[in-house]
């Protein structure tokens, strides 16, 4: 079965940066249109599907905002904390 990753954000602690962002190979990354309590423009996952688990984002990220985790099998994703762009 294909592994399946799931991405977590920090979006309090994010500085919209876009480092995460011009580094993931897949181009799933986002800033959210909202501004977190600091002001910035946090960043997300727009879809968590298509994410191949290379850490490049956690890597980048000079703030440590960003956590992965494998999935188990049959298990959900819950992107209440990290999906980008929804209002
Ligand atoms: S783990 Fe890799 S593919 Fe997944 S969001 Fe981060 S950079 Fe993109
Ligand atoms: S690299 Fe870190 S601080 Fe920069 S936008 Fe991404 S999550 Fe935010």
């Amino acid at each position: 079965m294909k592994r399946r990753f799931k991405v977590v954000f920090n979006r309090e602690k994010c500085k919209g940066c876009e480092l995460c962002i011009n580094f993931c190979p897949k181009g799933i990354l986002a800033l959210d249109p909202e501004v977190n309590a600091k002001g910035y423009h946090p960043a997300g996952i727009i879809d968590q599907e298509k994410c191949i688990g290379c850490a490049s984002c956690a890597t980048m990220c000079p703030d440590y905002c960003i956590s992965i985790y494998q999935l188990e099998d049959g298990e959900e994703y819950d992107t209440s904390e990290s999906q980008a762009g929804q209002m």
